[in-house]
């Protein structure tokens, strides 16, 4: 189980050299309000900044859905990585070299990955700006417009249409193959041994996560090339990359569009280094892939809206009616910006320079409204029948969507009925019995429907109520792991009740008899399988930490727990009393249970302590 013990000071070296803020606000964006850092929580649908980051005490916390931790366990749940591997990342971040003996060769994974990305992308971009072999790429990108501080920045590479390329600076290089294969940089031949590259005499866009480590490619066939092959071809989905989650540029336009609070989303590579080129930072691509929750979930983080540019022709009804969707069923301001008909926004942008593209976006109306226009221009609205198909049409559309839960779901539903019922001076209440239909039409096809079923009872036993004392216990000891000890002698596991609690307990008798720290740190490499128990151990620890007097505390709860030992023996007994028919036996009991009475009332005052108060916080608790 534990191959490759952590010095505990490794850990809270690397917890040193990587604060929370700074790690957190890379991933999402936090604004200062007094001590702490708020922003929107990555870990739940969070509508208004629920996520709480404390610089003082470098925890997290999610006042909505729970979420609590450190950085690393930050780093764990958004990289869905263990422990080792976030404190890994974490520290190379850092600079730090974790050189233990024996590492997990799982652990490195991820850096390992990101690794041989960043080999690759180097490669590929001092082929492109170098190599006689990269100058059609370079003369493409040049008929393009882009100047070379824009290839510079945003990394773009060449990679050779020989079959061998890469695979031989692999070679060359060391370079592990199965690395690279992993990455979607090389595949096997079907026939014979050996590899092959994927990306052949095409321009490379590397794709970067929103900390601009790359994590996949686009590449864009030279049209000058002889080999056969789509136009653009993308990494597969590797364990870095996800086509329908990336965006490409979010690195380069976060931080402007958390300024201007909106981002535009386009559909081409060149597109996005174009409108950067020009100045119009707010701008990323989707990678071949329709806007979706997941990208809105994304982009969340970052801006209140966000404005999708379609050029007129080629935005199509499904294009707009899928914005429509989004719209309705997420809190997000989602709107649409119409180009010139048959201009992509690169060209219009290099014929006209920003301005008309700007002005676009400043004009886009939301997804309703670029509905209803749109219907507008097809139906006769003079006629009450027109303005029904219109209606019709529109809520459809609508009525497609699970409307978002709570208050805000219901506003933005209300809010959206009554414009599309003055728009077509038609009746709210007719509106509405029509989406009623409309969705009774559906529902038969999604079976049980999509409302919160018995899912979230996860782990019943854990999360039943504990006694205050076990809880408090475990708040002591998880503050003050030097306290372990003292309770490892005198407490015996089976006394604690919750399943939650005693499991985080067991574990830290087992660090402290195998002569390890019995800190959390050290716990949680063991846990990871329970990433809520983990949790739940931060929190406890937490309110431990708040209180300066721990030792006297568990003094406390020891004469409590001693006290709760004679309560059920003394329980037990009289059970028996009460069992019992033979005379003698009866008698032999009452005499036990009446001399235990007696110390136990003895025993509590020279605590000068009544027996029943117990430890302080325990009534309040
Ligand atoms: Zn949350």
């Amino acid at each position: 189980m534990r191959g490759w013990p952590l010095a505990n000071d490794r850990v809270k070296l690397v917890k040193q050299a990587n604060d929370i803020v700074d790690v957190v606000g890379g991933y999402l964006a936090l604004r200062q309000t007094g001590k702490t850092f708020k922003g929107l929580c990555p870990f739940h649908n969070d509508t208004r900044p629920s996520f709480d980051v404390d610089p003082a005490r470098q925890r997290y916390r999610c006042w909505s859905c729970g979420k609590f931790g450190d950085v690393i366990s930050f780093v764990q749940e958004f990289d869905h990585v263990d422990f080792r591997e976030a404190l890994s990342l974490l520290a190379r971040r850092a600079g730090i070299t974790l050189d233990d003996t024996g590492p997990d060769p799982r652990a490195e994974s991820r850096g390992q990955l990101l690794d041989v990305m960043r080999w690759a992308t180097a490669l590929f971009q001092e082929c492109l700006l170098e190599d006689p072999l990269a100058e059609p790429a370079r003369k493409y990108l040049g008929e393009r417009g882009l100047l070379g501080e824009v290839v510079r920045t945003w990394g773009l590479g060449y990679a050779p249409g020989s079959w061998e390329w890469l695979v031989n600076a692999a070679r060359d290089n060391n370079v592990s193959f199965d690395l690279l294969e992993k990455v979607g940089l090389i595949a096997r031949r079907d026939k014979g041994d050996g590899w092959y590259d994927r990306f052949r005499d095409r321009v490379l866009f590397p794709i970067r996560d929103v900390r601009g480590q790359t994590v996949g490619f686009g590449g864009r066939l030279l049209p000058s090339s002889a080999s056969k092959g789509p136009k653009y071809y993308n990494s597969c989905d590797t364990p870095l990359f996800s086509k329908s989650e990336q965006l490409y540029g979010l690195d380069q336009a976060r931080q402007v569009a958390e300024k201007v609070g909106y981002l535009t989303i386009v559909e081409g590579y060149t597109d996005v280094l174009m409108a950067h080129q020009l100045g119009v930072r707010q701008v990323v691509a989707t990678m071949g892939t329709a806007l979706n929750e997941r990208h809105v979930k994304q982009l969340r983080r970052f801006v209140p809206r966000v404005v999708l540019v379609f050029d007129a022709d080629a935005g199509g009804d499904t294009g707009v009616d899928r914005a429509l969707e989004l719209f309705a069923s997420l809190d997000m301001e989602l709107a649409i910006a119409s180009l010139p008909a048959g201009l992509d926004p690169c060209d219009l942008l290099v014929q006209s320079g920003p301005g008309p593209f700007v002005r676009a976006l400043e004009s886009a109306v939301d997804a309703l409204e670029h509905k209803l226009l749109q219907m507008l221009a097809r139906e006769d609205a003079e006629t009450v029948e027109g303005r029904f198909r219109i209606a019709h049409a529109v809520l459809e559309v609508i009525a497609q969507t699970t409307p978002l839960p709570g208050q805000a779901g219901a506003v933005k539903m209300e809010l959206m009925m009554t414009r599309i019922a003055r728009r077509l001076a038609l009746k709210e209440e007719t509106l509405w019995a029509r989406l009623d239909e409309l969705r009774r039409a559906r529902r038969p096809a999604d079976g049980a429907g999509p409302h919160r079923g018995g899912q979230g009872a996860t782990q019943p036993a854990e999360k039943a109520r504990a006694a205050p004392e076990e809880r408090e216990l475990l708040e002591v000891l998880l503050a003050d792991p030097d306290l372990v000890g003292e309770v490892f002698a005198c407490i015996a596991l089976e006394e604690i009740e919750h399943p939650g609690l005693r499991r985080l307990l067991q574990g830290l008798y087992d660090l402290h008899q195998s002569g390890e720290p019995p800190t959390l740190d050290r716990l949680r490499e063991d846990m990871q399988d329970n990433g809520p128990l983990v949790n739940k151990a931060f929190e406890l620890q937490d309110r431990g930490l708040a209180r300066a007097d721990r030792q006297v505390w568990l003094s406390g709860l020891l004469e409590h727990f001693r006290q709760r030992r004679e309560k059920s023996v003394t329980r037990k007994l009289k059970e028996r009393l009460h069992a019992v028919d033979d005379h003698a036996t009866a008698l032999e009991l009452l005499r036990n249970l009446q001399s235990r009475s007696v110390e136990a009332g003895s025993g509590a005052s020279s605590q000068g302590n009544g027996p029943a108060s117990g430890p302080t916080r325990l009534a309040g608790a």
